[in-house]
């Protein structure tokens, strides 16, 4: 390796094509020095010394490991690497990067189509899963753009976050959007009461009722009404909801000091968000001055993770259009969560927003990563596969998923080339999918990890194969996305 880079130093950095262990569009010359990136063992920054660089020392080179404060260099030099503000743009995706190895891959998917990306997006939950921090999370990011020679705005999500500690957590990283969490100030049961219970329920409540009670409201092509049935259920459901958004936008999100954009979530509720629920929520965060820069919604239908959408595609187009109406007329763009493998609604999304959307996918790159495994590594994509089924049932009780998993497709009757073959039905889809996390963290009885070593030994060897199959599946995503619009 050092005769390689000093090679191509004394060639004055203009051969990069000649050394296949530099990733070419990796080399930029700054300050009269150059930075590049090397894949070796593992993959290494190298930099002039005295760029700000740390790492080892070779002749007026450093070779810099890949940690936080060598990213936090790269971004200061470098700002392309560094996460910008994308929400507010015509249409963007969230990608989501758990293993920190897929953004190459979503970069090419992204070489030929405008909308933003956000390449690191990361909820709570998934950090705990992947034992992985939101510096990791962005390092990842700022590492592979650099390396991929990204020069377009990309976005960093804090997704699904609950509370003030998590937010600020997301914002002192410098995290580019913020989707809060409304879950825990929604309440649920009054989607289901029946009308004497909301009754019963219902607080006075003056202003509003004025407001609202017996009201219609035009919105674009579309007439929302609050009879008293939908009026209370709204006021219970959303209003402790309303609150929390509100004095988290107050707080982080209001005026030039803000620091991020703001998404709000209602999507992780039990019920479908009605259109004159949604105008309700979105009316009152505007009477407060709440301007978020895209809302998610819960849509009808199910959006359950790594398979199509579940449920009637026309009333899933009835209802989104309404939806689309209510943003366009408080200045918000729809946000559609769990979005990923959603074939059979994506032109319907890009036709019924016109192009205006974000769209997040997540656990998608991970089922393409564990395809490589069942391809390049079969057997230990055996043991992993035994290994998910036994702790399923776990498993289940983190994740809503609706597929028949006795249906599981018998492993041990199969050839090693079928294998990646069973990741395109949904029962092995949904397995691999919501046991990622035991997985990843599973250990022996030394403390050694079971599977996560072996797998990121695998993905790094066949980390080209990789891109190509998230530019193809991502790129696939987008094509049906565009198809739907043109602009
Ligand atoms: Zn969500």
């Amino acid at each position: 390796m050092r005769t390689v880079i000093q090679a191509f130093l004394d060639g004055g950095c203009k051969n990069a094509q000649e050394f296949p262990a530099i990733y070419q569009q990796s080399v930029n010359l700054i300050n009269g020095g150059a930075v590049f990136m090397i894949r070796g063992d593992e993959d290494l920054l190298v930099a002039t010394d005295g760029l700000g660089f740390c790492g080892e020392n070779m002749g007026g080179w450093l070779l810099c490991p890949l940690n936080h404060e060598n990213a936090q260099r790269l971004r200061v030099l470098f700002p392309f690497t560094a996460p910008s503000r994308v929400l507010g743009e015509k249409r963007s995706l969230g990608l989501g990067d758990r293993l920190g190895i897929a953004t190459p891959g979503h970069i090419r998917a992204f070489r030929q189509y405008d909308a933003y990306p956000v390449f690191a997006q990361q909820s709570m939950r998934e950090l705990v899963f992947t034992e992985r921090t939101y510096e990791e999370v962005l390092d990842c990011a700022t590492f592979a753009v650099f390396r991929e020679n990204f020069r377009r705005p990309f976005g960093a999500d804090g997704d699904h976050l609950k509370n003030d500690r998590d937010i600020e957590y997301a914002l002192n990283c410098g995290f580019t959007m913020i989707t809060l969490d409304c879950s825990e100030h929604i309440r649920n049961d009054a989607a289901t009461m029946s009308a004497d219970e909301v009754e019963a329920a219902y607080v006075p409540n003056a202003a509003l009722e004025e407001k609202y009670l017996g009201k219609s409201f035009k919105v674009g092509n579309y007439t929302v009404s609050f009879d008293s049935d939908t009026f209370k259920r709204a006021c219970l459901i959303y209003n402790d909801a309303v609150a929390f958004a509100a004095k988290i936008y107050h707080k982080y999100f209001d005026g030039k000091n803000a620091k991020a954009d703001l998404e709000i979530s209602i999507d992780e509720t039990s019920d479908t968000t009605t259109p004159a629920q949604h105008f309700f929520f979105a009316d009152r965060l505007n009477a407060m001055g709440v301007k978020p820069c895209t809302l998610a919604p819960r849509f009808c239908g199910e959006f359950q993770k790594a398979v199509d959408y579940i449920g009637d595609v026309g009333e899933f187009e009835k209802e989104l259009a309404v939806h689309v109406a209510i943003a366009e007329h408080f200045g918000y763009k729809i946000s559609v969560h769990s979005g990923s493998d959603k074939f059979s609604i994506y032109n319907i999304i890009g036709k019924q927003t016109k192009g205006h959307f974000h769209l997040k996918t997540a656990g998608t790159s991970w089922l393409e990563a564990m395809s490589v495994i069942a391809d390049k590594d079969p057997a230990l994509y055996r043991e992993i596969y035994a290994f998910a089924i036994s702790v399923l049932p776990d498993a289940k009780m983190h994740y809503h998923i609706s597929t028949d998993l006795t249906k599981l497709p018998e492993i041990d009757t199969m050839k090693d080339e079928e294998l990646s073959h069973m990741l395109e039905g949904n029962e092995a889809r949904q397995l691999l999918h919501i046991t990622f996390g035991y997985i990843l963290s599973e250990k022996d009885s030394n403390g050694e990890y079971l599977f996560r070593n072996r797998l990121y030994a695998d993905w790094f060897a066949y980390a080209d194969e990789y891109a190509q199959r998230l530019e193809k599946h991502i790129g696939k995503h987008l094509a049906m996305l565009y198809l739907g619009f043109d602009e």
